[in-house]
This record gives C-alpha cells, sequence and structure tokens, in this order.
C-alpha cells in the first residue's frame, strides 16, 4: 500500500475523528463501497477504552461510506503529505442506513424538520480553542495575534483551501485563547465542517510547534473555552424568516417555539452537546457562557442568545438574524449536537400548549429578574439522569445509540472519578 492517500472518517459520541485510510489508487472503490468498520467503536470512549456497557460487542459490521460532496484535498505541508479526506456516514453491509450513525442521524433529522414545516436549516459553529506555546500576552491583543503566526494565516488559507469558508479570525479574552468562525452554510455542511475544522486546526498547530486544545476548560477556575451554534431558518425560496420587528426581541413567532422546544428540553440536550466530565464546570452562571435556561436579546450568559444585526453600510437585519445556543463544546459529536437542537425546536413548533411561547429577556435586564430560570445540569452523570427521565428527547434515538452513549459517558465519567477536579480537566484537556 502506498501511503494512505485517502482518509474516509466518522466522528464518535466523544467528538473524536476515527476511520480508515487506503491508498489513492482505491479511490474509485473506496467510493463506491465504502471501506470496513466495526460497530464496537461507537462504544469507545474518549480516553480509547470500549465501554463495557455499549450495545455492541465482538461481532457485526459495518462500510464507512463517504459522501463525496465532503471530499476535501488536504495540501502537502512541508515534509507531511497531502491527502484526501472524506466524512461518511456509517451504512450496514449493504449500504443501507445503520440507525446508530450520528451523521445519517443528522439527515434525518434534517428531513422531518423540513417536511414537517417547508423550511431549511442554515447554521454556523463558532469555536474556540487554546493554542500553547505561545508567549503570554493579553487579551484580544494584537500581540496574540502577531505571536500565533504563521499558524493564523496559513490557517486561514488552509480552511479556504479545504472549502471551510472562514469568516473571523481573532484572540480570545482567555489565556492563549483564540476564536475561528466559518461562513453560515447548509445544516449539513455545517456541521461537517465543525469536524473537519477542529482536526485541521490541531494538525496544523501540531506542524507549526504548537498544541491546539478545544477542551472546554484548560484549568478548572480559568476561562471557558466553548462551541456556539448559530441557527436560522429560511423558506423554500431561502427567504429568513426568524426575524420579525413586531415580536419580542425581534423573533418571529416559529423561532419563538422553536426556541420553547430546545428551552423545555435543555437538560436532556446538554447529554449530547457538552457530554463531557469537565463540560459542566464550564457551564456555570458569571462565566459568559450559560448562566441559566433562558432566551434573550444579546446576553452572553443565556442558553439560546439573539444575535445582534448591524444596520452599517445599509446591510438588512433578516439575514443576519439568528439564534446562538452556547451550551456546546467541542467534546460533542457536531453532527449530533445539530441534530438533537432541530429535534427539539421541531417539537416545539410541533408542539401546543406543552410548549408556550418563552419570555424574550431583554438585553438590558437585571440578574433579579432571571432568578427564577431553571438551571442547567451540574455534572454529566446530572445531564445523563435528565436524558433518561425526559421521554421525548430519549424517542429519537435508536435504543442502541442511546444505551451506549449512556455506556460512553457514564465510562469516561468513571475513569475520571478518583480525580481531582484539575487534574480531571487535564485529562480531558489531553484528548481534545
Ligand atoms: N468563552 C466563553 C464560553 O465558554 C464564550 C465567550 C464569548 O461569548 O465569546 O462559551
Ligand atoms: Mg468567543
Amino acid at each position: 500500500m502506498t501511503y494512505p492517500e485517502i482518509f474516509v472518517a466518522t466522528c464518535d459520541l466523544s467528538g473524536q475523528v476515527r476511520g480508515r485510510g487506503a491508498p489513492s489508487e482505491a479511490y474509485e472503490s473506496v467510493l463506491r463501497s465504502g471501506l470496513g468498520w466495526v460497530p464496537a467503536n461507537l462504544g469507545l470512549t474518549a480516553f480509547n477504552e470500549i465501554a463495557p456497557k455499549s450495545a455492541f460487542g465482538s461481532t457485526g459490521d459495518l462500510r464507512l461510506k463517504p459522501d463525496k460532496f465532503t471530499e476535501i484535498t488536504v495540501p502537502p505541508d512541508g515534509d507531511t503529505p497531502g491527502m484526501k479526506l472524506f466524512l461518511a456516514d456509517q451504512t450496514n453491509p449493504d449500504g443501507s442506513d445503520w440507525g446508530c450513525c450520528p451523521r445519517t442521524f443528522l439527515r434525518k433529522a434534517l428531513g422531518d424538520f423540513t417536511d414537517a414545516t417547508g423550511l431549511r436549516v442554515v447554521a454556523s459553529f463558532e469555536h474556540e480553542f487554546v493554542l500553547r506555546g505561545l508567549q503570554d500576552s493579553a487579551p484580544f491583543s494584537l500581540r496574540r495575534h502577531r505571536d500565533a503566526e504563521p499558524f493564523g494565516t496559513d490557517l486561514i488559507r488552509l480552511l479556504s483551501v479545504c472549502g471551510l469558508a472562514p469568516e473571523n479570525w481573532l484572540p480570545e479574552y482567555g489565556r492563549d485563547q483564540f476564536e475561528i468562525t466559518v461562513e453560515p452554510s447548509d445544516a449539513l455542511v455545517a456541521a461537517d465542517r465543525a469536524v473537519l475544522l477542529r482536526e485541521l486546526v490541531r494538525d496544523l498547530a501540531l506542524r507549526r510547534g504548537l498544541e491546539a486544545s478545544f477542551a472546554p476548560l484548560q484549568d478548572p477556575d480559568g476561562t471557558g473555552t466553548g462551541v456556539h451554534v448559530h441557527i436560522s431558518l429560511v423558506d423554500e425560496q431561502g427567504r429568513p424568516v426568524l426575524f420579525d420587528e413586531s415580536k419580542p426581541g425581534r423573533l418571529a413567532e416559529i423561532g419563538a417555539r422553536f426556541s420553547s422546544g430546545i428551552l423545555r428540553h435543555a437538560r436532556a440536550l446538554t447529554a449530547w452537546t457538552a457530554p463531557s466530565p469537565t463540560s459542566f464546570l464550564r457551564l456555570a452562571p458569571h462565566r459568559w457562557s450559560v448562566g441559566g435556561i433562558f432566551l434573550a436579546e444579546r446576553n452572553r450568559e443565556a442558553l439560546l442568545r439573539i444575535c445582534p444585526t448591524s444596520s452599517m453600510g445599509g446591510s438588512s437585519p433578516e439575514r443576519q438574524f439568528n439564534l446562538e445556543y452556547r451550551a456546546a463544546d467541542a467534546t460533542a459529536n457536531p453532527w449530533l449536537t445539530l441534530a438533537v437542537l432541530i429535534r427539539a425546536g421541531l417539537a416545539g413548533i410541533n408542539g401546543g400548549e406543552e410548549y408556550p411561547l418563552p419570555i424574550v429577556f431583554s438585553e438590558d435586564c437585571k440578574e433579579a429578574d432571571l432568578q427564577d430560570v431553571p438551571e442547567l445540569p451540574t455534572s454529566l452523570e446530572d445531564a445523563l439522569m435528565a436524558l433518561e427521565d425526559d421521554h421525548v428527547v430519549s424517542s429519537w434515538f435508536d435504543p442502541d445509540l442511546l444505551t451506549t452513549h449512556l455506556a460512553v459517558k457514564r465510562h469516561e465519567g468513571e475513569l475520571l472519578a478518583s480525580l481531582t477536579d484539575a487534574e480531571r480537566v487535564q485529562r480531558v484537556a489531553s484528548v481534545y
């Protein structure tokens, strides 16, 4: 075999990207019939041990079926050869859908959403990460931006070449922290880009003598590192439908109903969107991550934030207007993260009386106004119990997928149970 010029990848329940390589000559056959894969791989924890209570054992086979629209060509870099990289659906050996594939789960959620509403979901994942190996520097500073060169310029170029449509690249507030945003796109593409972006960032950092970490925390008392998921809805003609000047927060009724589903199921959703043993240390008040389960205009402590729009240069607000879900991090699988938000939003849209229109807290609301908002889970186990208790959310999943997710996440918790918070944060950071 020549070097694995092709790599076909999936992303697992802990957000780890795994897959198989093949020589370039196999390009056509890999596209046609994929590469072998094993159901038990879904039972792997982030720490690379298989969870004993996973639904999958030593038998069974799957295919990793590349989606040809995901093909990117990663250019060579110094001595490191380039490669063709694909994202795959995990299928049964005959090519039919496998009920536990995270990417298939998102495709179905999006299909169901459009069938029920006639609307399409547009999304973008905003990533923060920490770049280790630089001089200490001030938040948001030009110094930090320059210290990260040539990594920064190379990263923007790499993401552009790979079709990830980078938008902003900035030094952030936390120690050694940066942020990268990409343009909004169709929801499946947005989640695919999130899977790839983390890998491309980490890979490039290593080649520049640095180390990139997307872990939710580097230090229990330090600044959190989040993934914020921006969502908007458009009609068949691509016209945005979330904006309505006459409504609270300028959020159209369809958006309010969509939000009500996310708010109602938020505790269970976090078991998918922030699923590591240290994710809930970040999701606490006064950290500008999420201070509680509420919807608010331009408030960085809201679970769902109505983002600002700008009228400069005559830009219209409709297209910019979007909802930002802030309780995600990069220990989650992007396909599952977006899928559970869409499913919850759809439950809100379809839901009737059980999903009352939510309060839209205004930008100037005081802490006292938020006193009664529900709290997020305070630990991974708390979130997993909320998931088991929420029969609406649990019902979205193939029972084997649900069992395996609970098993993987509980085993991760057990593996780190004897550590202090500081050690746990370090251990999680070492694999993200
Ligand atoms: N670092 C914060 C988080 O943990 C987000 C800060 C911001 O709004 O960019 O989510
Ligand atoms: Mg940020």
